[in-house]
Parts: structure tokens; C-alpha cells; sequence
């Protein structure tokens, strides 16, 4: 079941590092129970310290957070126990056997006798790993691994799970078959997930609500479908056969300005973008005008808004691009930076 009340909510986070480095600039965000929401952004955007912070691993140095209804700073070891958590790194012991692992973890939280056998079976058949069970992990696939880890977190049945980067390094088979697990968890257990991603594809397939995180805050948040349809329109892409000098990029700009429906036009080098309503119809008109313009087309292509492209209007980069050059600002220049 479902509580109206959030499974998270985190206000006004604040948190900055030895050194000056300001990792939080008043995140706030709210999870309601029962959903799955993405956290996404480059590295170093502040996504591990929120989920530190979420899971009692650090303190922020301003702001408070409320996690399965305890707070954070008041009651950690409350928050701890209705919580669980699957780290990048995995917790489990490679020489010990998945059983094992599991059983360690079961008394940790203070599961005894049939009760924790039971739930070890449990979670051993639910993630596909009976058969594995008596073998020691270090002889585990990656994804054998991290379905055991997302098992390990799930030991005590908590409420909300946090999931850090879940597929990071396994390959796509063992994405697939790890998204649809994430995705009957929250489905027919009601579970309460917060996943951080660097993949758009998987904020995208697995959570109803995303969170993109950049310098610290969070910078637009609502369903994958909801922010893509904020951009309006689709993307329309035409590569010329030659970049044309600036007097002609500036008339092309000027003839698709022209066109109801069509706006945002930026002509880089060879390339013209432009967003169009209905991008389909619009192509021929663009065509025409480039070439009454004298510009040949080497090719055109329409897209559909993408999650990166809700990526680069709020962090004005480009997802990957953003995600290789990470450029954390200074405390002082973070908070208007755009
Ligand atoms: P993300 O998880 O999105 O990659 P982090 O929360 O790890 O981002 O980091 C946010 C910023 O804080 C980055 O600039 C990072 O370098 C810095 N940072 C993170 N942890 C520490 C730490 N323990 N000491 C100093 N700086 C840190």
C-alpha cells in the first residue's frame, strides 16, 4: 500500500566540502511512496552526496530530509532500519557463498531460525540464484553480483531502496533483464526506489519521475514524458554540404525564422537545428528555403524530443559532453550560474 505522505522529502540541502567545493546548493526534492524516481546527472552534479545525506552516510550542513517519515539528522538509526541501500561497490563477501552473504545480512538485522532461512530462500529464488546459492560469489557474473546485491538490501524488507547506478558495467543482456527486475519491484511490491543513472535509457525505461541534478540542485523534475513535452515540438537536424559563410548562415537563420512553427534556429558549422511543431510537415518548407537560399543539403533528419535534449536546455550541455568535462563551479559562482 501506498502513504500519502512522501517517501522522501528533502529540502534545501546544502552541503559543501573541504577545500570549497559546494556539492549541494539547496536540493530540495520529494519522492512519493510507491514510485520510482531518477536522480540524473553528470559527475559530480551532487547525486552521491544527496543519496550520503538520504541514508544518514553524511550530514548537510544545511536543509533537512525525511526518509520513510524519520528525519534524517534526528533519527538515523529509524531511517537505517526502514531503508535499504544497493552502493555502486558491492557489499558482499566474494569468498563467502551467496547463501552465506545473504545470511550474514539477515542476522545483521536481526532475523533468526526459520524466519531468516526463510526469507534467504525467498530472495534466492526471487532473484534468480537457488541454483548459485552454495557458490562463492567471487564466481558470480556482474549480474548475478548485483542481483545478489539488490537481494542483500532488500534482506529486512525496507521501504524506500536506493539504487546507485544499479547497471553500471554490466552488459545490455544483464541491463534488460536487472531493469525489469527494478521494475516488478516497484510494481508488485509497492517499494519506494530512488535510483541514481548516468544513462538516460534507464531514467528513461524505469523511473515515472526524474530529477535532473546539476551544481548541486535540482534543475527540472517531472515525468520522462512530461519534460520531454516541455520542449514542444520535434527536432528538426539538416547538415549542409558546406558550412556557409556567416552573411549566408545569418539569411538561412532569417528564412526559417519565417515559418510559423519553426523557432530556435542555430546554424554550427555545417549543421541547421531547429525545433518545428510538427517537424515531418516543416521539412520540405526548410528545404525550399535553403536552397532559394543557395545552401545544398547534404541530408536532414527529425527526431522527436530525447531526454538529452531535456538535459541540454536545462544544463546547457549535452548530457555525455556534460558527463566527461565535469566542471563542479566554485561556492561562490555555483549559485548563478545560469
Ligand atoms: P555525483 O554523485 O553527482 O557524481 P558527488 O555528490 O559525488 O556528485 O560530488 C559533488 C561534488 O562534491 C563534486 O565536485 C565532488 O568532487 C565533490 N565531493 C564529493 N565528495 C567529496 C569529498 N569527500 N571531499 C571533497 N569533495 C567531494
Amino acid at each position: 500500500m501506498t502513504s500519502p505522505a512522501p517517501a522522501v522529502a528533502a529540502h534545501d540541502l546544502t552541503k559543501r566540502y573541504p577545500g570549497g567545493v559546494t556539492a549541494l546548493d539547496g536540493l530540495s526534492l520529494t519522492v512519493a511512496a510507491g514510485t520510482v524516481v531518477g536522480l540524473l546527472g553528470p559527475n559530480g552534479a551532487g547525486k552521491s552526496t544527496t543519496v550520503k545525506i538520504l541514508t544518514t552516510l553524511a550530514r548537510p550542513d544545511a536543509g533537512t530530509a525525511m526518509v520513510a517519515g524519520r528525519d534524517v539528522l534526528r533519527h538515523p538509526d529509524r531511517v537505517r532500519r526502514a531503508i535499504g541501500v544497493v552502493a555502486q561497490k558491492s557489499g558482499a563477501d566474494p569468498v563467502a557463498t551467496g547463501r552465506e552473504n545473504l545470511l550474514l545480512q539477515g542476522r545483521l538485522y536481526g532475523l533468526r531460525g526459520a524466519a531468516l532461512a526463510a526469507r534467504t530462500a525467498e530472495l534466492l529464488a526471487r532473484f534468480d540464484l537457488t541454483q548459485a546459492a552454495g557458490r562463492p560469489v567471487r564466481t558470480y557474473s556482474g549480474g548475478m553480483q548485483r542481483r545478489l546485491d539488490v537481494a542483500l538490501g532488500l534482506m529486512h524488507r525496507p521501504q524506500v531502496l536506493f539504487l546507485d547506478e544499479p547497471t553500471t558495467g554490466l552488459d545490455p543482456q544483464a541491463r534488460t533483464a536487472m531493469w525489469e527486475e527494478i521494475g516488478r519491484l516497484a510494481g508488485e511490491e509497492g517499494l519506494t526506489i530512488l535510483l541514481t543513472t548516468h544513462y538516460l535509457e534507464e531514467a528513461d525505461r524505469l523511473a515515472e519521475r526524474i530529477a535532473i541534478v546539476d551544481r548541486g540542485r535540482v534543475v527540472a523534475e517531472g515525468t520522462p514524458a512530461d519534460l520531454k513535452g516541455e520542449l514542444r515540438g520535434d527536432a528538426v537536424h539538416v547538415e549542409l554540404a558546406q558550412a556557409p559563410d556567416p552573411v549566408t548562415a545569418g539569411l538561412l537563420r532569417a528564412a526559417l525564422g519565417e515559418f510559423a512553427g519553426v523557432r530556435d534556429t542555430v546554424v554550427d558549422g555545417r549543421r541547421v537545428s531547429a525545433r518545428a511543431d510538427d517537424g515531418p510537415a516543416t521539412v520540405p518548407h526548410v528545404l525550399a528555403a535553403l536552397e532559394r537560399q543557395g545552401a545544398a543539403v547534404a541530408s536532414v533528419t527529425v527526431a522527436r524530443p530525447s531526454l538529452d535534449d531535456v538535459y541540454l536546455r536545462y544544463a546547457g550541455r549535452r548530457f555525455h559532453e556534460a558527463d566527461t568535462a565535469p566542471a563542479p563551479l566554485p561556492a561562490a559562482a555555483a549559485g548563478g550560474a545560469r
